[in-house]
């Protein structure tokens, strides 16, 4: 039912009323500092912080980075952040932008890629080499910029892409080659060296995607953990996507995107001199960019420190020691792969010995999210894909350092309270009506349907227990996965 839409006030608010309402707001969302939510915030735990990124931002809210001719202090800024990540993962004469976010970053490289194989190898239908455990925004990318996707499967156990498989995927068409370091889903660091090897042996672009890794395995290393190389230092490694507001800890949009040289960067820019309006030179997706998010991502690089981040590192990493150790004394969990300190992927199995010795059991996996969820913490839950379990991911921050203990207790508990729920099930019949459906000519009704008896009809919001929605999608085909996910979100933003 769509909703009408409410204007603005008419007569302006108070700024105290407007701030109170907007505090408001925030008391139904997961916690953001704390600890207790393991996927999407990023908690240095460190005094200050938050207070410093605010005022950065304020200080430089009004300033446009569309024109640094203009703001000259947004040109200073960026070279010192892009800066700050070439001495880390760069080689001489690397070169970078800042942007929004890891998305944003490899939109950017995947275009740079897809422009230099047109112009240089003359490439009129470009492909994307990528292992299975490639974040979406590849595909995202992919599907904006139109490439083709050629998803190579990765090892079952270890997770991690398959080098000579990734090598036989290469074509005349490749235009770029993607390593995880390390993947989102899974944490594990896929083998740069040789991918990047098996690129240039055909003249072939590769990215490294350090979104998540790209500013903590440097600063791991740092304090003492073994880490191999896999930034430009790397032989045939030609582009590196890193979140600085992941592992940087600044606040979200800050992002940024390394490569070799100029000449490679070039293919990233859009200038255009064909309009009557002012001569146009975009380095990244925006216009009018905001100066804030700079300032905010430069200012915590600076407060943090160098010696700071290896410190906020090892503390993940001790971390992360203490929460493996303690999930594999709980029959029942079990982690995927080797995966690096920070990340963690963990299944549930049937039965109860040391590690189950079962299969991984999608429904009581679901069930523990839920429980854990009534206990205040927030896990991520992950679905099955292409013969690689689901799992529920964690990521650890210092601020949940603190928080491990309680957690591998309360996971203790969840799990017991799990297990003696009855396993969500779908039903068959649903089961059957929707892998008949063609998602490409569902009608509306359809659809609503199928999310009703889901539990997503109507309000737009999530049921208190997710379990059973969760297991339905694991249950469905891709596409009508994905034809549901666009109904429902689009159900969310019902304006
Ligand atoms: C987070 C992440 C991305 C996407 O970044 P956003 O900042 O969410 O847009 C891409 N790749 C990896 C490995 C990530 O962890």
């Amino acid at each position: 039912m769509p909703t009408e839409p409410t204007r603005a006030p008419g007569a302006g608010q108070s700024a105290d009323a407007i701030l109170a309402e907007l505090r408001g707001l925030r008391e139904a969302d997961a916690p953001t500092r704390g600890g207790r939510t393991f996927a999407y915030v990023y908690d240095a735990g460190l005094d200050g912080l938050d207070e410093l990124a605010a005022a950065a931002y304020t200080a430089f809210a009004t300033v446009n980075g569309l024109d640094p001719t203009v703001f000259p202090s947004v040109a200073r800024l960026e070279n010192d952040v892009v800066g700050a990540v070439a001495a880390l993962l760069g080689a001489p004469g690397a070169q970078g932008t800042f942007t929004s976010g890891g998305t944003e970053s490899i939109l950017l490289a995947v275009k740079t890629a897809r422009d230099h194989a047109r112009a240089e190898r003359g490439v009129r239908a470009p492909e994307l080499v990528l292992p299975s455990t490639a974040h979406a925004a590849f595909h995202k990318a992919a599907h904006y910029l139109g490439l083709e996707t050629v998803v190579v499967p990765v090892d079952p156990l270890t997770f991690r892409a398959d080098a000579a498989a990734m090598a036989a995927a290469i074509t005349d068409d490749t235009a770029l080659v993607v390593a995880s370091a390390p993947s989102y889903a899974h944490g594990v660091i896929d083998p740069v060296a040789a991918i990047a090897a098996a690129a240039a042996a055909r003249g072939v672009l590769c990215h490294v995607d350090a979104c998540i890794g790209g500013w903590l395995l440097p600063h791991l290393r740092r304090a003492g953990r073994a880490i191999e190389p896999f930034g430009l230092s790397v032989p045939g490694v030609t582009s590196v996507s890193v979140d600085l507001h992941k592992y940087g800890y600044a606040d979200k949009g800050a992002s940024v995107v390394l490569y070799r040289d100029a000449g490679l960067r070039r293919h990233q820019y859009f200038a255009h001199a064909g309009w009557p309006g002012y001569p146009v030179v975009n380095p990244t997706v925006q216009g009018t960019k905001p100066g804030g998010l700079l300032a905010q991502a430069w200012a915590v690089l600076r407060y943090v420190g160098d010696d700071g981040y290896a410190a906020l590192a090892a503390r993940v990493a001790e971390a992360s020691d203490r929460l493996l150790a303690g999930l594999g004394t709980i029959g029942g969990l079990r982690v995927l792969g080797d995966p690096v300190p920070g990340l963690v992927a963990v299944t549930a199995v049937g039965g109860t010995g040391a590690d189950g010795g079962g299969e991984p059991d999608l429904s009581l996996l679901l069930h523990l999210a839920d429980e854990m969820r009534e206990r205040g913490w927030y896990l991520q839950p992950q679905l099955s894909f292409d013969g690689l379990p689901p799992n529920l991911h964690l990521t650890l921050t210092p601020a949940t350092a603190d928080r491990v203990d309680d957690l591998l207790a309360d996971l203790r508990a969840a799990l017991g309270s799990a297990r003696a729920l009855p396993p969500v099930s779908v039903d068959p019949g649903l089961a059957e009506l929707a892998a008949g459906l063609d998602p490409d000519t569902l009608g509306p009704d359809e659809v609503a349907a199928v999310l009703a008896f889901a539990g997503l009809g109507g309000d737009g919001g999530l049921p208190a227990r997710t379990a059973p929605v969760l297991a339905l999608l694991d249950a469905l085909p891709r596409a009508l996965k994905e034809r549901l996910l666009t109904e429902f979100i689009g159900s969310v933003f019902r304006i």
